[in-house]
């Protein structure tokens, strides 16, 4: 007997592990297709939710995180809750999930990020990117993390839109930075900041970078800051040439725009970001710190698959600069007690279901987003991918083929996570820590001021002088 065929049966029960983009969206795709009872727990180790739309996104890029509407209409269906600072692996362990829920789905993102492997890669001054998302976004994590912006040069490695707000924020004035909601100890240091330029790198040519056309545009719209792209670094090779007139609008419009860029000259702004292409760092220099960047040339080649790829050439050169951001992409990080693939740091699927390293399904388990498909692509790409994975779960679901929890109760899982002195942060409860964080904003003239540590978060929540907010 299935629930497609008994809808009288008890709920169907479904954890999603983590509360980013894609666990939202598979919350909504099962709240809208599933044709009998539901009860959904979301579980989120932080006690915020939206993951990179809260931690990731640039504060500057206010209208990408209005997304976040539609994901509280999800969060208010009686079907679902929000179990909030409560970590899988730790606080709530998958031999746990499998007693209380007939499926689980993983939508922990990509936690970490992709190392350049060159020497000086560890030198203080040398940091990733993800780190320094993190804490402009008053990311728990990183918000103790220290940024040396007495530094008159800042290398940023990378082509990808990460690289695009990496040199963004670190150009933008203070005045730009206030409305936002940038954490206050990134705006306060980022007021003080002494860089004067930015250089980008890229190991292959402008038809190659995979910013997008509103980044690279956005760019030039900074008040503080001139673009400069040096006219031969511009220049594309033949290859590149005949690839453009095959490639899609999207690839010409960024050759057009950098080519435009190189014509430019500088405005005299304080600021300068600098766009090189065709360059690969080969060692970060330094005896106590971060001194300069040695980068080699490159020439694209054509390789097996079609694709053009960089190929170091003898031609090196310096580039003196006391911070790096390398900004190469992320990499998903294993989960205790689920599959992994550690090259492509994603948990083996096909279509969104959990598969071992033999290749059988596990059943009953699922993926989506970034951690099923890899650190690519915005936040609307996650709507397709949840799709699929939830038709999937919806036709195991039709066949009989998810798990037999033994406890399938909705009291079960607060009971045990009360048991283990687990402070649950509802939904309820963030929408105490959202109005909280604007009101901060509202007294001085800002959009929000972010919570920052976890444990102030927890205390403002059991501050009795502060009255919970009407939903
Ligand atoms: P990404 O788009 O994959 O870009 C990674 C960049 O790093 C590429 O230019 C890549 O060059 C380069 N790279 C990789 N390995 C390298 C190496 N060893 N040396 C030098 N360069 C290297 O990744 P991302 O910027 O982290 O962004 C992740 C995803 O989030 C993307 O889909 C992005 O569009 C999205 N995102 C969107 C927004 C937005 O919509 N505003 C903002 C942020 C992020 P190759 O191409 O040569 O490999």
């Amino acid at each position: 007997m299935t629930h497609a065929d008994r809808p009288s049966l008890p709920p169907l029960r479904v954890a999603i592990i983590g509360s980013g983009p894609s666990a939202f969206y598979a919350a909504d795709f099962l709240q809208r297709k599933a044709t009998f009872d539901l009860e959904i727990d979301m579980f989120e180790r932080l006690p915020t939710p939206y993951g990179l739309v809260r931690g990731g996104v640039a504060p500057d890029h206010p209208k990408i995180k209005s997304v976040t509407r539609a994901y509280e209409r999800t969060a208010s269906d009686p079907r679902m809750r929000f179990f909030g600072n409560v970590e899988f692996g730790r606080d709530i362990r998958h031999i746990d999930l499998i007693r209380h829920y007939h499926a689980i789905i993983y939508a922990v993102g990509a936690q970490t990020d992709r190392r350049l492997g060159i020497p000086g890669e560890d030198l203080p001054g040398s940091h990733a990117a993800t780190e320094f998302v993190g804490w402009y976004n008053g990311h728990p994590d990183y918000c103790d993390l220290s940024f040396d912006l007495t530094q008159e040069s800042a290398v940023v490695v990378g082509n990808g839109n990460v690289a695009m707000d990496v040199a963004r924020i670190l150009a933008r004035t203070y005045e730009e930075l206030h409305t936002t909601d940038i954490a206050p100890h990134a705006l306060e240091a980022l007021r003080e900041s002494r860089i004067k330029k930015i250089y980008v790198l890229g190991r292959r040519g402008p038809a190659q970078a995979s910013f997008t056309n509103p980044e690279i545009k956005e760019l030039a719209e900074l008040e503080g800051a001139d673009v400069i792209v040096p006219p031969e670094d511009a220049k594309l090779d033949t290859l590149s040439r005949r690839y453009v007139r095959q490639a899609d609008r999207a690839t010409a419009r960024n050759v057009e725009i950098i080519a435009e860029y190189s014509r430019r000259q500088p405005t005299g702004k304080p600021r300068q970001i600098i766009m090189r292409f065709l360059v690969s760092p080969v060692e970060i220099l330094g005896t106590e710190r971060v001194e300069a960047v040695r980068v080699v040339k490159n020439k694209l080649c054509k390789s097996a698959d079609g694709t053009l790829r960089p190929r170091p050439t003898d031609e090196t050169e310096v580039i003196p600069a006391g911070l790096v951001f390398r900004s190469i992409g992320y990499h998903g990080v294993a989960l205790p007690d689920v599959p992994f693939d550690e090259v492509m740091g994603v948990i083996p699927n096909v279509e969104g279901r959990v598969i071992e390293p033999d290749g059988t399904f596990r059943t009953g388990e699922y993926v989506v987003g970034w951690i099923k498909r890899g650190p690519t692509g915005i936040i609307g790409s996650n709507k397709p991918d949840a799709l699929e994975t939830v038709e999937r779960l919806l036709e195991d679901a039709s066949a009989g083929r998810l798990l037999h929890p033994p406890q399938p109760s909705r009291a079960g899982v607060e009971e045990l996570l009360a048991r283990r002195q687990i402070r649950v942060v509802t939904f309820e409860d963030w929408r105490r820590i959202d109005a909280i964080e604007r009101e901060r904003g509202a007294a001085v003239g800002r959009e929000r001021v972010k919570f920052t540590h976890v444990e102030d978060m927890l205390a403002a929540l059991a501050d009795p002088r502060r009255e919970p907010t009407p939903s």
